[in-house]
C-alpha cells in the first residue's frame, strides 16, 4: 500500500478507507537496539471536514529490542489502536499528505523505555535485586493519599 494521502482525491465528508501491510524499512530505524520485524499492519480512513485532512488509523507491528536486564532480544507487540491526525489542508504542499513521518514518529513513540524479557519476569531479575535497595516503605508512603481517597468515596 501507498503511504501517501491524495486529498485531491477525497470528495467532501467522503471517507476514503485504506488497509494494507508494509515493510518496517519505511521507518528507517538504524539503531543497534532497536529494530521492527514484521510487516507493519496499517488501516484506516482519510477524510476532509471542511478544510482539514483528518487521518484516522489503527497500526500494528512489534519491535525487537534487547531486555534491559539481561541484554536477551525481546519482541514487543507494538499497537496504536485509534490513530487520529489533523491536518490543515492548506498546508499540505501539491495535494499530497505523505503519511511516513506521522506513521514513524508515533510508531517510536510507543516503543517502550525499559523492557523486561520472559514476559515481564527477566531470569536475571533477582540477580540485580540483590544489588539494588529495597523500595518498600518509600512505595508505601507514595501510595498513603490514594488510600485515603478510596475511604473518602465509599
Ligand atoms: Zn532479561
Amino acid at each position: 500500500m501507498e503511504l501517501k494521502i491524495y486529498t485531491d482525491r477525497l470528495k467532501d465528508e467522503q471517507a476514503e478507507k485504506f488497509a494494507g501491510q508494509v515493510s518496517a524499512d519505511f521507518l528507517e530505524i538504524q539503531e543497534e537496539d532497536l529494530t521492527f520485524s514484521s510487516p507493519v499492519s496499517i488501516r484506516g480512513e482519510a477524510y476532509l471536514a471542511s478544510d482539514h485532512l483528518i487521518v484516522r488509523f489503527h497500526i500494528e507491528t512489534t519491535a525487537i529490542l534487547p531486555c534491559s536486564i539481561c541484554n536477551s532480544t525481546v519482541e514487543v507487540p507494538i499497537c496504536l489502536p485509534d490513530f487520529m491526525h489533523t491536518e490543515p489542508v492548506s498546508e499540505i504542499k501539491s495535494c499530497v499528505f505523505d503519511l511516513v513521518p506521522l506513521l514513524r514518529e508515533d510508531i517510536l513513540l510507543q516503543v517502550p523505555q525499559f523492557t523486561e524479557c520472559n514476559g515481564g519476569h527477566c531470569p536475571e531479575r533477582d540477580t540485580m535485586k540483590k544489588f539494588t535497595k529495597a523500595p518498600s516503605s518509600e512505595k508505601e508512603d507514595a501510595y498513603f493519599p490514594f488510600a485515603n481517597l478510596d475511604l473518602d468515596t465509599k
